[in-house]
């Protein structure tokens, strides 16, 4: 019997080799697997012959199934949280019941697998030395170029998880934010067979993804280079001190603006500028 906690075990992104041999015991020596969706992730416990009792744990009744998962913990038993694909908790629920887990002094012991952003990414050629996971976004265009516009500053490569039905029309926000010309990749149907990674500039990208059907079907993970960082050195320290006092003030949109009349720089690596202090 594995020791009392809650595992929190990756299951594969796709292709069924990348379940780890350890995902597989724990998930056959623990008294119950919570599962996103139970009838989706039987089709691979009946593959794995594994047969062990599921219970559900989705977005919706996470909160109230808590009592019920510490329960089981309360009486020494071990329970595994997994997710329809790849690890839980990223993009998928998991959260609430992982905090609440440890709140109560169990233990959380993560399996670790498949992540699509990371599979993507490390394959994409997009600088990997820092990056951020930025998750899906909004689904209307104009909150998605807002958050889009929230990240157009940022230095580093950003990863978005996006479906096949928004695919086009986010890519096309994307190059209204970020402009036509910032490197992307696109990762799509990863460890499955029709795997693709494409890199290119973001307008050629999404020419080449429109002119074949087949490229915008199935799972996505699109990536982009971060701002370029020759827009950030443009401002020298006395140009980024006049940002701070006027940030302690005004938001982020008002500072740079501001800051560009005081110093007669741009305004774009500003505004860069202002959104990365803000954050901090
Ligand atoms: N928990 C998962 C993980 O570890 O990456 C993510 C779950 S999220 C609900 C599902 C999204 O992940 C998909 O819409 C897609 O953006 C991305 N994804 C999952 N599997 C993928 C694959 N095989 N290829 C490309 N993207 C994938």
């Amino acid at each position: 019997m594995p020791e009392s906690a809650l595992y929190i075990v990756a299951t594969p992104i796709g292709n069924l080799q990348d379940f780890t041999p350890r995902a597989i015991d724990m998930l056959n020596k623990v008294q119950v697997i919570a599962a996103e969706d139970t009838r989706h992730s039987a089709r691979l416990m009946a593959h794995f012959n594994i047969k062990t009792p599921m219970v559900s744990v989705h977005e919706h009744n996470e909160a109230h199934r808590v009592e019920r998962i510490l329960q089981h913990l309360q009486q020494g038993e071990s329970v595994a949280l997994i997710s329809d694909a790849g690890t839980p908790v990223i993009s998928d629920p998991g959260f609430v019941l992982v905090r609440a887990v440890r709140e109560a002094g169990f233990n959380v012991v993560p399996v670790p697998g498949c992540v699509a952003f990371v599979t993507a990414l490390c394959a994409s050629g997009l600088p990997s030395h820092r990056f951020s996971f930025e998750g899906f976004p909004p689904h209307k265009s104009s909150g998605r170029k807002q958050f889009y516009s929230e990240r157009a500053g940022l230095p580093h490569t950003m990863a978005f998880y996006e479906s096949p039905h928004r695919i086009l029309a986010s890519i096309d926000d994307m190059i209204e934010v970020f402009g036509a010309d910032r490197q992307a990749a696109m990762a799509r149907e990863l460890t499955k067979t029709f795997e693709t990674i494409h890199s290119a500039p973001l307008s050629e990208l999404r020419d080449w993804m429109a002119a074949d059907a087949n490229q915008q079907r199935g799972e996505f993970v699109i990536m982009v280079e971060g701002a370029p960082v020759q827009e950030a050195r443009e401002l020298d320290d006395e140009a980024l001190r006049v940002l701070d006092v006027l940030l302690a003030e005004l938001s982020v949109k008002q500072a740079s603006a501001l800051a560009a009349q005081i110093t007669g720089l741009k305004k774009k690596p500003l505004y860069q500028a202002a959104l990365e202090r803000k954050k901090d």
